[in-house]
This record gives C-alpha cells, sequence and structure tokens, in this order.
C-alpha cells in the first residue's frame, strides 16, 4: 500500500499569519516520514469576499473598496510572514491585478463562466502564500497549479470531473515527484479543476474536501486527513446542541448520510471517491493536532451515538389533484418536472393516496414561482418556518426529547433514521 497522504486546511486553518505558522507546523511534523500532498482552500472568508466583488462588478457597482479591503487583508498577512524584498509581494500583486483586470471585463463574459475565473483566484492567493512560507521556513515545498491536474467538464460552479483524464494527469504531474526519495510537500489549489479548453473551473461552494478526496484517489493514498477548527465530527452542531459530542468513529456510509442530510463538517461528494478505493478519511482539529479526531473507513463503529441534523427555514408543500383523483405516476412526473424546472432541491418528500407532500429550502426566488406554477394544476397549500430534523441511530427517548415543545407535521422512520418536519410551538 502507498504512504501517500492528502491535507486539507480550510479557510479557518489559514486564516491569518499566526495560523499559516500554526498549519506549517502540522506539515513539518508529517512531512519526514510520508509523502504528502497539501490542498489548500481560499484564506479566511476570501471566496465570500471574491462573491461579493464579482456581484457588484456584474451590476456595473462600485467594488473598489471592497477589493481595496481584500488585498489589505492579503499584504497584512504577508507583512507578517515575509521580508519587504520576498518575491511573494509580487506574485500576489499579480493575482490581485488581475482579478480586477477580470473584474473590469466581465460583462463580455457569462456570469458563471466570470464565477469560475475570478472567485477561484482566493485559492491562487492562499497557495501561493503557504507554499513561500514553508520554503521560507526550510520545510521543501512545490506548488502545483491544480488546473494541471484536475479535469473537468465546463458546467462552470458545479463542475463534474473526468475521473480519467484527472488520473492520468496526477499519475505523469504528482506521482513521479512523491516517488522520489525524499520528496518536497506538494501545495495544490482546492475546489478548482480546468476545463478540456483550458478554462478555470469550480466543484461547488466548500469543494476543497471533494478536491482532497480526488487527489487521494488518484494516487491510491493511504489516508486523507480534513484539518477543521473543530474537534472531528461532532454529534450535533455545538450552535443548537450545547453537549454536542465527538464521533470518534464512522462508517464510510454514516458519513455519507450525515453529510447528505445536511451535516456542513465533510463536503457531501469527499466520500464515495475513498470508499471506493477504501482510503480512510481523519477529521482533525488544527488547534489540537495530537488529539485523535474523528476517523472514518469501512468498518462498522462500536458505539452507536446517536447524531442529529437541523436544517432550518423549511418551507412544507402539500399537493393534492383539483379533481380529487389520486396522487399517480403522471402527476409526480409533473411535479418533479416543475422542480428541477425551478431548481428547487428537496430535502424530504412523502407521498400518500390523495397528497404529495414537501419539505424544501424556503427560498423565495425558487418556491414563489413553483408554488405559481404547481397552482395551475394541483391544490396547493405550505406552511412555512419549519424546521426538518434528522437523527441518525435514533431511539425514542432522543425523539421525546427532541419532539419537547413542538408540534410534529410529517415523520418518516426507517431502521437507522427519522427524518421529522416540526414547527416550534407546541399544538
Ligand atoms: N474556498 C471555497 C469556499 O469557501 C472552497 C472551500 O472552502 O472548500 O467555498
Ligand atoms: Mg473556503
Amino acid at each position: 500500500m502507498s504512504a501517500i497522504q492528502v491535507f486539507k486546511f480550510g479557510g479557518a486553518s489559514i486564516i491569518s499569519a499566526d495560523a499559516i505558522k500554526n498549519i506549517s507546523t502540522i506539515i513539518q511534523r508529517y512531512k519526514g516520514s510520508t509523502p504528502l500532498v497539501v490542498v489548500i482552500s481560499a484564506m479566511g472568508k476570501t471566496t465570500n469576499a471574491l462573491e461579493k466583488v464579482l456581484n457588484l462588478a456584474s451590476s456595473n457597482k462600485d467594488f473598489s473598496d471592497d477589493m481595496q479591503a481584500l488585498s489589505a487583508y492579503h499584504y497584512q498577512i504577508i507583512e507578517q510572514l515575509f521580508p519587504k524584498q520576498a518575491s511573494i509581494y509580487n506574485e500576489i500583486h499579480a493575482i490581485l491585478d488581475k482579478i480586477e483586470n477580470d473584474l473590469k471585463s466581465i460583462s463580455k463574459a457569462s456570469y458563471n463562466y466570470s464565477y469560475d475565473r475570478i472567485v477561484s483566484q482566493g485559492e491562487f492567493l492562499s497557495t501561493r502564500i503557504v507554499s513561500a512560507y514553508l520554503q521560507s521556513a526550510g520545510i521543501p515545498s512545490i506548488y502545483k497549479d491544480v488546473r494541471t491536474l484536475i479535469r473537468t467538464d465546463n458546467t462552470y460552479r458545479e463542475a463534474k470531473v473526468n475521473w480519467e483524464a484527472t488520473g492520468l494527469l496526477i499519475s505523469q504531474h504528482i506521482q513521479p515527484i512523491l516517488n522520489e526519495a525524499n520528496p518536497p510537500v506538494i501545495i495544490t489549489q482546492g475546489f478548482i479543476g480546468c476545463s478540456e479548453e483550458g478554462e478555470s473551473t469550480t466543484l461547488g461552494r466548500e469543494g476543497s474536501d471533494y478536491s482532497a478526496a480526488i487527489i487521494a484517489h488518484s494516487l491510491d493514498a493511504a489516508c486523507v486527513t480534513i484539518w477543521k477548527d473543530v474537534p472531528g465530527v461532532l454529534n450535533a452542531d455545538p450552535q443548537y446542541f450545547s453537549d454536542a459530542q465527538l464521533l470518534p468513529h464512522l462508517s464510510y456510509q454514516d458519513a455519507i448520510e450525515l453529510a447528505y442530510y445536511g451535516a456542513t463538517v465533510i463536503h457531501p461528494k469527499t466520500m464515495k471517491p475513498l470508499q471506493n478505493k477504501n482510503i480512510p478519511l481523519k477529521v482533525k482539529s488544527f488547534l489540537q493536532p495530537d488529539a485523535n479526531g474523528t476517523l472514518v473507513d469501512a468498518k462498522e463503529p462500536l458505539a452507536v451515538i446517536p447524531s442529529f441534523i437541523f436544517k432550518t427555514n423549511q418551507l412544507l408543500i402539500s399537493i393534492s389533484p383539483k379533481d380529487f383523483s389520486f396522487i399517480v405516476e403522471e402527476n409526480i412526473s409533473d411535479i418533479f418536472n416543475l422542480l428541477a424546472h425551478y431548481r428547487v432541491k428537496v430535502n424530504l418528500m412523502q407521498h400518500s393516496a390523495l397528497s404529495f407532500q414537501l419539505s424544501v429550502d424556503n427560498d423565495a426566488s425558487k418556491t414563489q414561482p413553483l408554488y405559481a406554477a404547481l397552482s395551475q394544476k394541483f391544490i396547493v397549500e405550505y406552511r412555512d418556518g419549519l424546521e426538518l430534523i434528522t437523527v441518525r441511530n435514533y431511539n425514542q427517548a432522543t425523539i421525546e426529547r427532541l419532539m419537547k415543545n413542538k408540534t410534529q407535521w410529517v415523520e418518516q422512520k426507517n431502521s437507522h433514521t427519522v427524518r421529522l418536519v416540526v414547527s416550534k410551538e407546541a399544538n
């Protein structure tokens, strides 16, 4: 088995000069013992800031203040890490310049194309800085542009990976470096790919975890570690549960379902490429690198701990035929066509003889036109302000505790998972 390890560091782990020093220490500790590829996302909230300047530019508004803040943020970090004459200043200047130029020519291009071209630059800024810092700290590293490694189609903002081409590129450009006797750390960007035509693409927000999995899959890596500001995968969002617990071990299936139902700790697409090659995933804290964190692999966990996932702002839509006939395949296919057309993502659905119920995120720009279209064919009722609670490994006591002072509108159960659509007040 190969000994290659892939690390992923997200925005919070490189938010400041001190944070960059901290991850360099982590990298240094592993570097001697194992060939290492490090996937990095943009620093702090840079991706949000880039989305904002892009949106200002595309509605012909002034983006100079926001662009200025973005530049200042990156410059204050490099000023703390490098002496004045270091070449990193020119590299960062060139990227920031490119962003500004692209913002100025935005009107000629499609929005999604411009998005991938501009918003992806956050990762080029961060990886340039981290790899230069590692070098200056005496940790041999190589900067790789991930566009030479990950090939995608040209579905901008949600690009699909061409696995075969990606595998070839990675074995051509990365494997030989890692085969060297004492290989340098490879630093590359998360979130980004490259189309056949050579254009930048992105894999979807928070997609850097997925990038790490793609690279690990192609390299047959021994392990992937996602370094986070939490101790690992918790059984609930600490925002809702003050006594959230660390899950020390999950099966791939558990992790896939938790991510699918809305747990935000691992990007949902990450697990499958790892599961297919039986590559374990660790989720660890960059603040406590010696703690074990969470291990995800093929084995069934010994202890079964209930996990809770909350989705707020749910709209429950109930659809029934106008003529009081039954809900049959033909109606269902009409309903699905409308959902696809208005790009409304369904979180839960339930079908009975006379009605079809859906719980969806209540984004009015999508749900209002959907409601109008459905109403032409069906009787449509809705209830908003609801919460969708998913419990994995539930037991009756946990359900009763959750339902206290709440009204239940839908319940779905299978052997592992219960899903409840509820409103806050008791009936
Ligand atoms: N920087 C990108 C984002 O914030 C990708 C990532 O963080 O994984 O969405
Ligand atoms: Mg990010």
